[in-house]
C-alpha cells in the first residue's frame, strides 16, 4: 500500500523540475513512492512494470478515474477522454526481469526488455529509426545464426518483428493503445496513452496549487510551510474558505 506525505511529494516534484528527461522525472516519483525500491532496480524495470507502478500511484494520488484529451489525426477535433484505471492496467507477473529466448528462421535469440536507462539513453535522438536501432541493440544480449554469432544488422526484418511482438507481450503495459473514435468525423484511431507524461503533467498542476495553498495560508496566519503542508487537503481548504468569508 503506497502512504506517501504531501511535503515528500512536493520535494520530489521539486527535484524532478530540474530534469529534461521524462522518464528520469517519473523515476524520482516512484523512489519516493516505493521506498522498498532501490534506484537501481526502478532502472532496471521494464518499462510496463514501471509503468504499472506509476498508474498504482496515480490511482492512490488522485483516484481510479483518469480524465486525459486527444486529438483526432484526421479533422483535429478535440476529445476528452474519460478512462478507468483498470481499463489500462495489465496484470504483471513478477518485477524481475528475466532474459527471453527465441529462436527461428535458424536464428538463435537472447534478449531483454526495454527499461528506464535504454529510454533515457535514446530520448535525446531525433531520428525515430535510429533510436529504434539504438534500443534493439541494447536489449539484445545475444544472436547466432546456425550456432555461428552474428550481429544485429544480418537480422532479417521478419526477425526483428518477432523480437518486438515478444517484447510486448511479455511487458503489455509498455505500449497501451487506445482505440478511439471520432464523434465528429467518424473515424477510428489507435493512440498511446503514456502514464509517466500523464502523471507528471498532473503533479505539476497539483504542485502548483498546493504551493499557492501554502502562500495564502502563511500570508494570512504566519504559519510555517512544515505545518501547512503536514494538513490534510480538507483542513487547507476550509481554513482558506474562512479567509474569504
Ligand atoms: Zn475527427
Amino acid at each position: 500500500m503506497i502512504s506517501i506525505a504531501t511535503a515528500d511529494l512536493l520535494t520530489a516534484w521539486e527535484r524532478g523540475l530540474s530534469q529534461s528527461s521524462a522518464s528520469r522525472r517519473l523515476l524520482m516519483l516512484l523512489a519516493t513512492a516505493y521506498p522498498e525500491l532501490t534506484e537501481e532496480q526502478l532502472l532496471k524495470a521494464p518499462i510496463g512494470q514501471r509503468d504499472g507502478l506509476a498508474l498504482q500511484l496515480r490511482e492512490v494520488l488522485f483516484g481510479s478515474q483518469l480524465i486525459s484529451v486527444a486529438i483526432c489525426p484526421f479533422c483535429t477535433e478535440q476529445l476528452e477522454l474519460t478512462l478507468n484505471a483498470s481499463d489500462i492496467q495489465v496484470a504483471s507477473n513478477s518485477f524481475l526481469q528475466k532474459p527471453l529466448q527465441l529462436q527461428l528462421e535458424g536464428f538463435k535469440l537472447e534478449f531483454r526488455l526495454p527499461d528506464s536507462q535504454d529510454l533515457m539513453h535514446i530520448e535525446t535522438i531525433n531520428s525515430i529509426e535510429e533510436a529504434h536501432n539504438i534500443l534493439m541493440r541494447r536489449c539484445l544480449l545475444s544472436v547466432s545464426h546456425n550456432d555461428q554469432a552474428c550481429d544485429m544488422s544480418q537480422l532479417p526484418e521478419t526477425v526483428l518483428q518477432k523480437i518486438e511482438a515478444a517484447m510486448s507481450e511479455a511487458d503489455p503495459q509498455a505500449d497501451v493503445q487506445l482505440d478511439l473514435h471520432c464523434p465528429a468525423c467518424q473515424r477510428n484511431w489507435l493512440a498511446t496513452f503514456d502514464i509517466a507524461s500523464f502523471l507528471w503533467s498532473e503533479i505539476n498542476t497539483w504542485a502548483q496549487r498546493l504551493l499557492n495553498e501554502v502562500h495564502l495560508l502563511a500570508k494570512a496566519y504566519c504559519w510555517r510551510e512544515t505545518d501547512i503542508l503536514a494538513m490534510s487537503s480538507m483542513r487547507r481548504r476550509m481554513y482558506l474558505e474562512r479567509l474569504t468569508q
